[in-house]
């Protein structure tokens, strides 16, 4: 979501006169936009900071913090770096125009910390450059979960849901600067709700459909769904819209109920399991791609070992796994029962030996088989060509088979845990 964000102020900018750069020193505005997530995230921030600074030092820029560690660190930003120029949490970002034009009349400004979603859809604006064949495009933001371990309801702020027209409009702009494949966002994108044309509330799978009928997109997918929203009728639009993806990032976190209870998921691991069943009866090719944490406070060698059956059970396609982060405010950083930072590693590396060799294994069987590949980008070698299969998975080719926004029948002749390669 960061990066949709960040291609939307870079949209907003674009349209108040600046001109993106990829050379630092040519900027005349930086933005840090930022995530707060995980510790690592957050403190990377101040290192960013102290290095632009000395290029301030130097040179009259802009420097500004935007995204999540600006709403939740706001004054310690302030204090800590006071030649920031200006602060503006993730829900604000319409305003960064605004606020340029009071900084350049020699204005102080305050930091925009104001939760208004719909403020901010209604105020972005669509970019008009060549994008590429795949987009971003937030449809739901924010959380009402309350998951005990997560900043996301206190940095974006409660669950909203942007209206079917609005979506459909800038996929429309989308498709006029080449995008054919869509990635639905949201933090919980699978809650998404909104009316139809009949003023009836319909769930994610009815959006799905139509954007299905915009003719020039060919590919949708829908990321981070949470398993409590995985309703029926999303099941079965993964069989029913052929441009639906045949691949689910569907976060579990962990296998023990003790723990998935203790995280407030509010679904065991045996009710996981039920719904990845059914999506595989729907559609058995489905590849399946989840989140964990290991080592939230309270976790056991028993508790692990539950994750790792579960694990051994679901057989993922792609994963991300990460040791619990301790994030201010939240109600598991004050658990006295936090697990040792050796341990989370240890139980980390065992986690992800098991992960990655589901990931490699899942590849292994597409040797010698096709794959729809839409052709992105150029690849890291010479004449070579990087696309996506249907099922996520990067795909190498020799640039003579076809040009970036292309979908081509690829022959798989090599998979690596990573990618799929056609020489
Ligand atoms: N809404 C999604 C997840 C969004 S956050 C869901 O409910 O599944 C993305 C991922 O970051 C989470 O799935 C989780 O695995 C990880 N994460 C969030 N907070 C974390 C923390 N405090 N420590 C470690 N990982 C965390
Ligand atoms: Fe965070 Fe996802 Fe839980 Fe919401 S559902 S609190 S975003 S982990």
């Amino acid at each position: 979501m960061n990066f949709y964000d960040s291609e939307k102020m870079s949209d907003l900018l674009t349209n108040h006169g600046y001109e993106r750069t990829e050379v630092q020193d040519d900027a005349d505005l930086i933005i840090i936009n930022t995530c707060h997530i995980r510790e690592k995230a957050s403190e990377k921030l101040f290192s960013d900071l102290g290095r632009i600074k000395k290029l301030k030092d130097k040179k009259d820029i802009k420097l500004a913090v935007t995204g999540c560690v600006a709403q939740a660190e706001g004054d310690q930003i302030k204090s800590r770096a006071p030649y920031v120029d200006f602060i503006t949490g993730p829900q604000s970002y319409h305003r960064i125009p605004e606020t340029l034009r009071e900084l350049s009349l020699g204005k102080k400004v305050s930091p925009i910390l104001e939760f208004h979603p719909n403020e901010k859809f209604d105020n972005l604006e669509y970019g008009k450059e060549y994008k590429g064949p795949t987009s971003f495009v937030t449809i739901q933001e924010g959380c009402d979960k309350f998951c005990t371990f997560c900043v996301v309801p206190y940095t974006r702020g409660a669950e909203f849901s942007r209206s079917i027209s609005e979506i459909k409009d800038e996929i429309y702009s989308l498709t006029d600067q080449g995008v054919c494949e869509v990635t639905l966002l949201g933090q919980n994108v699978n809650s998404w709700h909104g009316l139809d044309t009949l003023g009836n509330e319909r769930g994610l799978a009815h959006l799905i459909s139509e954007i299905s009928s915009i003719e020039k997109i060919k590919r949708i997918r829908y990321t981070t769904s949470h398993p409590l929203d995985m309703d029926e009728e999303l099941i079965h639009a993964h069989k029913n819209i052929s441009k639906l993806m045949p691949y689910l990032h569907l976060p579990v976190q962990s296998g023990s109920d003790k723990i998935l209870n203790a995280m407030n998921r509010r679904h065991t691991a045996k009710e996981y399991i039920q719904i990845i069943d059914k999506i595989r009866k729907i559609n058995p090719n489905i590849a399946l791609s989840g989140d964990f944490i290991v080592g939230f406070p309270g976790e056991n060698d028993k508790d692990f070992e539950d994750t790792i059956d579960l694990i051994e059970n679901v057989q993922f396609a792609q994963s991300y796994s990460f040791k619990y982060s301790i994030r201010p405010g939240t109600p598991a950083s004050i658990l006295d029962t936090q697990v040792p930072e050796s341990t989370k590693k240890e139980r980390l590396s065992k986690l992800q030996k098991v992960l990655f060799s589901q990931q490699h294994k899942f590849n292994l069987k597409f040797i010698g088989n096709e794959v729809n590949v839409l052709i992105e980008k150029t690849g890291g070698r010479e004449n070579q060509i990087m696309g996506r299969s249907e099922y996520m998975q990067s795909v190498y080719i020799n640039d003579n088979v076809g040009s970036i926004g292309d979908i081509k029948k690829i022959k798989v002749t090599h998979a690596g845990q990573n990618s799929l390669k056609s020489l």
